[in-house]
């Protein structure tokens, strides 16, 4: 079934979010006179990895939100975001922030990271995982990733705190386990292990809304867990996050801290250093509306997923990452793994295609060890996330992918495939 199949799908017109990225290239373009005539772009429009998928729904709770008058900062939008959050992920609280880095950073500073202590950050996922952890002057250590999920390796996870804590005597405040590309950690083996060595979990759920380990949902393990609603997230409010806990305790730390860690009183008064990190009224409108279509857009993800797997079923050196044990994923990106030996090309030479076509795809994340703003950095590594990064890319897969562009991504692989049979 194609996405646009699924009953209930919304039939508005997609966002295209071209405009701001072709400006500065449109720009270079020998025109200096504003009065200029943009150029007509030639061919079809770009086709992204996971655009907003944002129509008629959010606008209604948009208005509503500004006749109230309730803008910003907060108001009931927020109220009631978080109790939707917090119910939807099984957490007693949700505190609503301007980003998931925020969130992170928040967690973290609750969970005591600070300098000289250690926080284990899943090599193979995005910067801001461990950019949060720099923020609150600790020092992030990468461990490597199961090669099938890539996910955190619980047992190479071992390996890190046994030689850190038994072995070396550090403290390490916290261990971030990330829910990559919507498919969960191995949270009971992570549990087991950070338990074992009164460490507590901080869940990066940021991609994982909606997905689900053992029955429970993302975004409910551990001491505290984050959310993005970043434009290219499962859903989105336009920027923003949300961090997630069952203690009262650091939900109020985090409003506090949110909102420039001012004390009850009439003048400012301030003991701590606080963040300006708290997402408005009219944001939050937003993320209610997408949240209320969150199981339509998941069901709009999983029929991609399982599109594609239909289109690679027969080609051989090609497999969908995350595929096995997938039903209770959200199907945020869904990305192949190609044995370039067996497949006789790779995926540099398929996203060159897709790009040539105005399509957009990319390499999997690369891992934090090789990123040159952690070089030298202290790594347990297994090659897995290494192998991850050389081998797989990752295809549009936005809940808002209409029918004619689904054709289109179709149309370019299958000749990319064709051209490439030896
Ligand atoms: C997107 C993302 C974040 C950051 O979220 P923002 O809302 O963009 O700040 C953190 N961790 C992971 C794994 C992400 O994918």
């Amino acid at each position: 079934m194609l996405p646009a199949d699924v009953p209930g799908a919304p039939r508005y017109q997609r966002c295209h979010s071209h405009t701001a990225q072709c400006a500065p290239m449109l720009s270079t373009m020998g025109s200096s006179s504003a009065d200029d005539a943009m150029p007509e772009r030639p061919g079809p429009t770009r086709i992204y990895l996971s655009p907003p998928d944002v129509g008629q729904l959010e606008e209604a709770y948009v208005l509503e939100a500004v006749r109230s008058g309730w803008i910003a900062p907060l108001g009931p939008q927020v109220d009631a975001f978080e109790n939707e959050l917090a119910a939807r992920c099984q957490r007693q609280h949700a505190v609503a922030l301007s980003s998931g880095t925020a969130a992170l950073h928040l967690a973290l500073l609750e969970l005591g990271a600070r300098p000289e202590s250690l926080v284990i950050v899943p090599t193979l996922t995005f910067v801001a995982t461990a950019n949060a952890v720099l923020y609150t002057g600790a020092t992030p250590v990468f461990v490597d990733c199961d090669s099938n999920t890539g996910n955190l390796d619980p047992e190479l996870l071992t390996k890190a705190l046994g030689t850190l804590l038994t072995e070396e005597g550090r403290t390490v405040s916290a261990v971030i386990s990330v829910d990559l590309l919507g498919k969960c950690a191995d949270h009971a083996a992570i549990q087991d292990v950070c338990a074992r060595y009164g460490v507590p979990i901080l869940e990066d759920a940021a991609e994982a809304l909606g997905a689900l380990a053992a029955g429970h949902p993302a975004g409910s393990l551990g001491a505290a867990s984050v959310l993005s609603f970043n434009g290219n997230k499962i859903m989105t409010t336009s920027g923003g996050g949300a961090l997630l806990t069952n203690d009262g305790r650091v939900a109020a730390r985090a409003r506090y801290l949110s909102t420039q860690a001012r004390q009850s009183a009439i003048h400012y008064e301030h003991t701590e250093l606080g963040y300006n990190y708290r997402m408005s009224n009219l944001l939050a409108a937003v993320g209610r509306a997408q949240l209320q279509r969150l199981n339509d857009m998941l069901q709009r993800r999983r029929a991609i997923r399982e599109h594609y797997a239909s289109i690679f079923t027969a080609t051989p050196g090609v497999r969908i990452f995350q595929r096995e044990g997938d039903e209770h994923d959200n199907c945020w990106l869904t990305a192949i793994l190609v044995d370039k030996g067996r497949a006789g090309w790779d995926t540099q030479s398929l996203r060159a295609h897709l790009d040539a076509c105005n399509i957009e795809s990319r390499p999997l994340w690369k891992p934090m060890h090789r990123q040159p703003l952690y070089r030298g950095s202290r790594s347990f590594l297994t090659g897995s996330s290494d192998k991850l990064f050389d081998t797989g890319l990752a295809l549009p897969s936005g809940s808002g992918m209409q029918p004619g562009e689904i054709r289109r991504v179709d149309d370019a692989i299958t000749e990319f495939l064709r051209g490439s049979q030896t």
